[in-house]
């Protein structure tokens, strides 16, 4: 598991250059791809053109040596076929061997200087019309050509013209000179199309489709294996002998070549197409990945702060008990840091080492099981040696295909909790042990007070009695009745001292079945020689029937005399006609309450606030802990103390108790 507390590296926003980069090196990389497929291709197309133009120029070369090299022969033919002793056998076997199919000579004619036919191989089937009246250079022999040959001394060449068999022809006229003397002229037709057949190689006709133009640029013959229309390139040149715009037109078939070229560059475009879709898609990709990314970031740095700003303690542990996962609050409260804690294994550096085997087995129960949803208190110690009080949770940690891979403990420290809760334990009984004290001195004052008075009258009538003893006037009648009065005085006596006794002897209250009406007329016995001695009236209204409580009857007896005293101290300085105090008991449906309605001085605002205050207390022999302890009382009875001022001057106090049919 990796722990949380490994921080995240910065995410930064890529810059928009670096989305483009790839784009912008692709395009370039395609470019140089294309390019130099370009470059490539038209390398080739040049290569191709200057191989095309110096087989051109081969085969024209050819061409025109081949009808050089006949038109030698036929100037050779001159001296026999025109000799002065006529036509030799021999120059008839020769003319025939040139005239042999597949050559391109198809005819000899010679004539003589004077322009006539002297005779032809094969023989003309129509005889020409004389030279002179046949001036056409396409008819056969020429006149025109006949004389162009005659005056310039050389072969010439006539133009092309079709046969009757379709055949395309042309004829070359030979003068030939006996010494200086003109001796005739020896004409070789030629075929054209036998020319081309016989002089341009397999190979030429493999590689190019060759064609002879006109001069009006008509195809007069071609020789060709394969369609080359298509092709873009061609090479023109015109073909002398026998010229007269006569040209030689060259064209390479379409390479194979071209097509491999073709589906080259469809791969590389369909390449190139998937190489930017792939890019697309992965920068979609990243796209996507990248707000996953910040969403986790968002989820992890708030899960942080989360962690962060706890103040309870997280920590989680593998199955052997291993340290995985601490949070900061827990490495404040035990005081080591997160690389100290992670990977620990039990015992831990903050268990206690006085308490380590009671740490260990408890350890071990809860690895077994966890806690209870109340938790688990345990005593830690920081790393500073302090003493630390911590509230464990421990709950199983379930990964996300629901195995517990460990347990995830929350820890609470309630040092401060428990120090505070025994403070205040202390602080109560403290206070509970002065408020009996304070309680008990009253009493004893009270009792003093109280006893004085039953005392004093039993002496006084024991005094009475003896009196009479003495002086033997003795009514047994009176000496009864003087008696009864000196019993009831001893048991009043012993009642008070029960009561005190009881009080003191009992710290927790002893709830019975109570009458409030009982109570009062209880506590007004007890006050009621004191409140004679400072002349206080007071009256009694008691409710009948009242609904019991359920509580401690000398504490609320306690309460009672308290308020009472506290009314009759109140109208210490108001003059003795108006010191009127009234008890009374009420109830509501739920409550029942006395109520104790002094006409004292009444309790200014500022003071209000205090009066439950302990040690409160405006009276130079005051204790200030009376209200406080009859608020306790209350409170432990489950009721509450109020007062409020009396609209006739003076102070109303209610203690108020639920009642026990509620
Ligand atoms: P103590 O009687 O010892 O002073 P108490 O707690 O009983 O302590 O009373 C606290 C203070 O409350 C008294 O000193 C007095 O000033 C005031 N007080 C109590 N009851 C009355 C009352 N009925 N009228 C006016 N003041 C009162």
């Amino acid at each position: 598991m990796t722990t949380p507390t490994v921080a995240m590296p910065p995410l930064g926003q890529p810059a928009a250059w670096r989305w483009r980069l790839p784009y912008l090196l692709l395009a370039l990389f395609i470019g140089a791809i294309l390019s130099l497929v370009w470059l490539v291709r038209s390398n080739d197309l040049e290569e191709q053109r200057a191989t095309l133009i110096s087989d051109v120029l081969w085969i024209e070369q050819n061409l025109r040596f081949q009808l050089e090299k006949n038109a030698d022969v036929l100037g050779e033919l001159g001296p026999e076929l025109l000799g002065r002793d006529g036509m030799s056998y021999n120059a008839a076997a020769r003319a025939m061997r040139l005239i042999q199919p597949g050559n391109p000579v198809v005819q000899v004619i010679w004539m003589a200087p004077d322009g006539s036919i002297g005779g032809a191989m094969p023989r003309l089937e129509v005889m020409p019309p004389p030279v002179d009246r046949a001036e056409t250079t396409t008819e056969l022999p020429s006149s025109g050509l006949f004389r162009l040959a005659a005056a310039s001394g050389r072969a010439v060449f006539g133009p092309v013209f079709k046969a009757i068999d379709n055949d395309v022809r042309f004829a070359v006229y030979v003068p030939y000179y006996h010494g200086s003397e003109f001796a005739g002229v020896v004409v070789g037709v030629h075929s054209l199309r036998d020319l081309v057949n016989r002089e341009v190689p397999w190979w030429f006709s493999e590689r190019y489709e060759l064609s002879i133009l006109d001069a009006s640029g008509e195809e007069i013959v071609s020789k060709s294996k394969v369609d080359a229309s298509a092709t873009e390139m061609e090479y023109l040149i015109p073909l002398d002998p026998p010229g007269r715009g006569v040209s030689l037109r060259v064209r390479p078939y379409r390479a194979q070549v071209r097509w491999v070229a073709a589906l080259l560059s469809g791969a590389i475009a369909l390449l190139a197409a998937g190489v930017v879709w792939s890019v697309w898609q992965l920068r979609r990709h990243m796209v996507r990945r990248q707000e996953a990314e910040l969403a986790l970031r968002e989820e992890y740095a708030f899960r942080r702060a989360m962690e962060d700003s706890l103040l309870t303690g997280l920590r989680a542990r593998d199955m052997d008990g291993r340290m995985i996962y601490v949070n900061p609050a827990f490495c404040r409260m035990v005081g080591f840091s997160t690389e100290e804690l992670i990977g620990h294994a039990p015992p831990m550096p903050y268990w206690d080492p006085d308490d380590l085997a009671r740490t260990q087995a408890l350890h071990e129960y809860i690895l077994a099981r966890g806690t209870t949803g109340d938790g688990v208190e345990v005593q830690l110690k920081r790393r500073n040696g302090e003493r630390l009080d911590a509230l464990i949770f421990e709950a199983p940690l379930i990964d996300a295909q629901g195995r517990q891979t460990g347990w995830m403990g929350s820890v609470l420290d309630i040092t401060e909790q428990k120090r505070a809760r025994h403070l205040a334990r202390q602080q109560e009984e403290r206070l509970q042990a002065t408020s009996r004290l304070i309680t008990m001195g009253e009493m004893a004052s009270t009792l003093a007070h109280e006893l004085n008075q039953p005392l004093t009258a039993i002496a006084s009538y024991a005094t009475g009695c003896l009196n009479r003893l003495d002086q033997g006037a003795m009514d047994p009648i009176e000496m009864r009745g003087v008696l009864g009065k000196l019993g009831k005085q001893a048991q009043r006596a012993g009642q008070i001292i029960r009561r005190v006794h009881d009080f003191v002897r009992r710290s927790e209250p002893k709830r019975e079945r109570l009458d409030l009406n009982a109570i009062v007329r209880e506590s007004i016995g007890l006050v009621e020689p004191d409140a004679r001695k400072r002349a206080v009236d007071i009256e009694v209204a008691l409710i009948e029937p009242l609904a019991c409580t359920q509580a401690d009857p000398v504490m609320v007896e306690q309460v009672a005399i308290n308020l009472i005293r506290n009314g009759m101290d109140a109208m210490k300085e108001i003059p003795a006609s108006r010191r009127r105090l009234l008890v009374s008991t009420t109830s509501t449906a739920q409550e029942v309450a006395i109520r104790v309605v002094d006409h004292g001085s009444g309790i200014p605002p500022e003071l209000a606030r205090k009066l439950f205050e302990p040690f409160f207390t405006t009276k130079s022999e005051g204790m200030g802990m009376g209200l406080n302890i009859c608020r306790s009382i209350a409170e432990l009875h489950h009721g509450r103390l109020v007062f409020e001022d009396n609209p006739d001057g003076g102070t109303i106090f209610t203690l108020w108790l639920p009642s026990s049919s509620a």
